[in-house]
């Protein structure tokens, strides 16, 4: 679906990415871990096409959909707005692919819903909702579990292979409960400002890479 090639993205002369080259391909669900400030988001944000490499190239697939839910998401709580007010926001969308999108998110009563009034996993899932009302090739999530409890993050995961199954789409996300994200995970790419490893889900945790950023344990990070 998507290429790296050799990118390298800085900030103000700080260098933020370098020499990262990475795949994703139909079907698969790739996740990145890595410390605070390690790039992550700066990728997916990247291959989403909202940053631009200063060296290196990104290859998509030609007519790519990307369905992309962001780390923090502007929202004025002071506002009035329904579930399905929220899902016209960037573009306008029929009722019907609003409720496919819902359902398929696993929150399809909520559609009448104020934004302000739903639970931390259900706000989750309208964010998930929107990123599938273009029918995404490729869905990018960017810890999309925050805020969530183990069990309700496990949901959301069972969630995610289900869109995957459903559409066939690719997933690329960003986790830092790496316990539960191992599960979920056909590949994971442990990134600090460059690719340190990447694998199965087995062949990362005994990484000695990925062991010294995260140490032997199976909590966070
Ligand atoms: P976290 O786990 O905290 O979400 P992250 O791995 O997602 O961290 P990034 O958000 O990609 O990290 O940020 C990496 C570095 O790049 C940080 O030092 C950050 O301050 C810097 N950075 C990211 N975006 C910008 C920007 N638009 N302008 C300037 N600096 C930026
Ligand atoms: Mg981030």
């Amino acid at each position: 679906l998507v290429q790296t090639h050799d990118i390298a993205v800085g900030f103000g002369g700080r260098q933020v990415l370098s020499h990262v080259a990475i795949t994703i391909n139909p079907g698969e669900i790739v996740t990145i871990v890595g410390p605070n400030g390690s790039g992550k988001s700066t990728l997916l944000r990247l291959i989403a096409g909202a940053v631009k490499p200063d060296h290196g190239q990104v290859v998509r697939r030609p007519g790519l959909r990307i369905g992309y839910v962001p780390q923090k998401l502007q929202l004025d709580p002071t506002l009035p707005m329904t579930v399905r007010r929220f899902l016209d926001l960037p573009r306008r969308c029929d009722d019907a692919t609003a409720l496919v999108a819902l359902e398929e998110a696993g929150v399809s009563p909520a559609a009448d819903r104020q934004m302000s009034e739903l639970s931390g996993g259900q706000f989750q899932r309208v964010l998930l909702a929107r990123a599938l009302l273009n029918q995404p090739d490729l869905l990018i999530l960017d810890e999309a579990t925050q805020g969530l409890d183990q069990p309700g993050s496990a949901a959301f995961y069972q969630r995610i292979e289900a869109v995957r199954d459903k559409l066939g789409c690719g997933v690329l996300m960003v986790s830092h409960e790496l316990h539960v994200v191992m599960s979920a995970s056909d590949r994971v790419i442990c990134l600090n400002g460059h690719v340190c490893c990447e694998g199965t889900p087995d062949v990362v945790s005994s990484a000695p890479e990925y062991r010294e950023l995260f140490g032997t344990g199976t909590g966070g990070a």
